[in-house]
């Protein structure tokens, strides 16, 4: 293995540091940043989620509100025992109820949603101050602008690792694999700009791309957020190239009590004997995701002094 495997956990670490000092200060005066987090049936990743998430807040000093919707009800509902409309009201009450109240900064509505409940119109019924994971149509729109409120946590968590790595995408050529709303897409509009932390020439590779060995190749650094394990191989790689694997992907593996382990989009093996530096998975993007989150929150927090 010749790649530097980058030091996520001690970025996020860094970061969290920042930020306790924020939250402590702004506590101080009486503003105790508060996140509200709506979790809708019984998906077990997104359980697992919102677990760190209420963990990652406490450390900092952030208030987290979770609150459930149906768990086996709506359950029920994806059974098609109910009426999905019905729960896609309930959840717009909560929002509204949420948008409404002074005390709570940010408002997420853990994905995905159980099928049948109109995640769009959710998403675009949070008030985009409050909309801490940057999916708002109002906030998307403003990264493309080039005027960004809150940069959704994982293109925010890719961008934090280069610059913090001294591997600022300024002038490089950067391919991203996966053209997500969630992930790619702000990627790419968010290195393209030209300021700080952008002025990349981006590439965005997908499902109907020729010759995807041959882009990545072309790549000085190289982004992967296909949901692929394994996709991008080391003849995909030119040597020394930054390579940042956002894929989670679970694969079956009989030798873990739980049944599975969880691997990125690139085979590491291999590529790290080409790659100049690459993110680990578990332990990389993903562990940056959850720091950038909260960097939203208090940025919410602070900015409702404002208003
Ligand atoms: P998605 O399924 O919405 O999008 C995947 C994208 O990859 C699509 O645009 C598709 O065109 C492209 N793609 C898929 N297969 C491809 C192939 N063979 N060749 C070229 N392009 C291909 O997924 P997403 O939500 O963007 O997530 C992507 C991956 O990142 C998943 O593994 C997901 O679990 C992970 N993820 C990680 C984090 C994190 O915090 N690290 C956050 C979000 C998503």
């Amino acid at each position: 293995m010749t790649a530097e495997i980058i030091d996520c956990k001690q970025i996020a670490n860094a970061i969290k540091a920042e930020l306790a000092k924020e939250v402590a200060k702004l506590s101080g005066d009486g503003l105790v940043p508060r996140l509200a987090i709506i979790l809708v049936g019984d998906d077990a990743p997104s359980a697992t989620y919102v677990r760190g998430k209420e963990r990652d807040g406490a450390e900092v000093g952030i208030l987290m509100d979770v609150y459930r919707l149906g768990d086996s009800e709506a359950s029920h509902r994806l059974a098609g025992e109910g009426d999905p409309n019905q729960l896609t009201l309930e959840i717009r009450d909560l929002i509204d109820r949420l948008n409404g109240d002074y005390l709570v900064h940010g408002i997420i509505l853990q994905l995905p949603v159980p099928d049948g409940v109109d995640e769009g119109m959710l998403l675009a019924s949070i008030d985009p101050r409050k909309d801490v994971d940057g999916l708002h149509p109002e906030n998307q729109g403003r990264i493309l602008q080039g005027d960004p409120r809150y940069l959704p946590a994982t293109p925010h968590a890719v961008q934090q690792i280069l610059v913090r790595t001294k591997n600022d995408p300024g002038g490089k050529h950067v391919v991203i694999v996966g053209r997500s709303r969630l992930v790619g897409l702000p990627l790419a509009n968010m290195l393209v700009q030209k300021r700080a932390g952008g002025n990349a020439t981006v590439t965005i590779c997908h499902t109907s791309t020729p010759d995807l060995p041959g882009y990545v190749r072309a790549g000085d650094i190289v982004i992967a957020a296909a949901g692929q394990p394994g996709l991008i191989t080391a003849d995909m790689v030119r040597p020394g190239a930054v390579v940042i694997d956002v894929g989670i992907n679970r694969v079956d593996d009989a030798t873990r009590e739980r049944g599975y382990r969880l691997v990125g989009d690139v085979d590491h093996a291999g590529v790290g004997e080409v790659a100049g530096a690459m993110t680990p998975v578990p332990g990389g993007v993903g562990l940056m995701t959850r720091v950038m989150l909260l960097t939203n929150v208090v940025r919410a927090a602070r900015e409702s002094q404002r208003r």
